[in-house]
């Protein structure tokens, strides 16, 4: 799938949220915000589980794109739980890699993000690649090395495929779910930070692709921060929960 150059891009990641009956009912809503919306590219990530129904239930013109919280490195064989990009493919416009919440919670080193990109790009879909420091990082005045540090990890080195493909969220872990967004000034200067590396791979790829923020977007910042033309559109966690929420932070992308 090749991507829309820095059309704006608003991604809604689920998490572990919602009943199969509140899934059907978000997913319609918010694909109807979609088809309101077509100077957007507007998605959700809901829970694996859901990604069939919701893909099912999609209309055949909606312009809703579906994605998937996380992948597999591997392509098949002793891995309990786990889906693979194949798996995955048939249902997903997009997969999330290096969330946070699995660097955190379930050790995922730069060297297996960089493996489930490497699987993602092998396959029809958009990856996204999540980065970001954690507050001491940040207090340490590390913030733009340690993000340096995760983009070399998940990309530097042969390409598994075109760099242009993929989409980079910009996410500080000390902002995400604990209601503290990063400043406007801060996202762009990280947002600039990845551009900058992108640029010493690849010019084009600095030039096309997607940088998105994430970390408490909400209604109320989401204009301010979504004003830098260096952030090309958010990773939406707790506020893509609520129909009306999603609707305004699209709104202030569309402005
Ligand atoms: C996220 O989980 O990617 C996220 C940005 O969450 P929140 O918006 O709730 O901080």
């Amino acid at each position: 799938m090749t991507q829309p150059s820095r059309r704006p891009l608003i991604l809604g990641n689920w998490k572990m949220n919602t009943t199969l009956d509140e899934a059907v009912a978000l997913a319609s809503a918010v694909g109807a915000i979609a088809d309101a919306h077509p100077s957007i590219d507007i998605g959700i990530l809901p829970p694996a589980i859901w990604l069939v129904p919701l893909h099912k239930n999609r209309h055949d013109a909606s312009m809703l794109k579906i994605g998937a919280q996380d992948a597999s490195p591997h392509e098949n064989g002793a891995c309990t739980g786990e889906l693979s990009v194949a798996m995955l493919a048939p249902w997903c416009d997009y997969i999330l890699a290096g969330h946070s919440e699995r660097r955190q919670h379930h050790h995922e080193t730069d060297e297996i993000i960089r493996a489930k990109l490497d699987a993602i790009v092998a396959i029809d879909c958009i990856p996204v690649l999540a980065v970001g420091e954690s507050e001491q990082e940040r207090d340490a005045g590390n913030a733009a090395r340690v993000v340096a540090r995760q983009l070399d990890g998940a990309l530097a080195g042969p390409p598994a495929a075109d760099l242009t493909r993929i989409v980079v969220a910009y996410e500080p872990v000390w902002a995400i779910g604990t209601g503290k967004s990063a400043s406007a000034q801060d996202a762009r200067e990280m947002a600039k930070v990845i551009r900058g590396w992108l640029a010493q791979q690849d010019q084009q790829a600095a030039d096309t692709i997607r940088i998105l923020y994430g970390g408490s977007m909400k209604p109320d910042n989401a204009t301010e921060i979504l004003a830098n033309p260096d952030v090309d559109g958010g990773l939406i966690g707790g506020a893509s929960l609520s129909a009306g929420d999603f609707e305004k932070i699209v709104v202030a992308a569309s402005n």
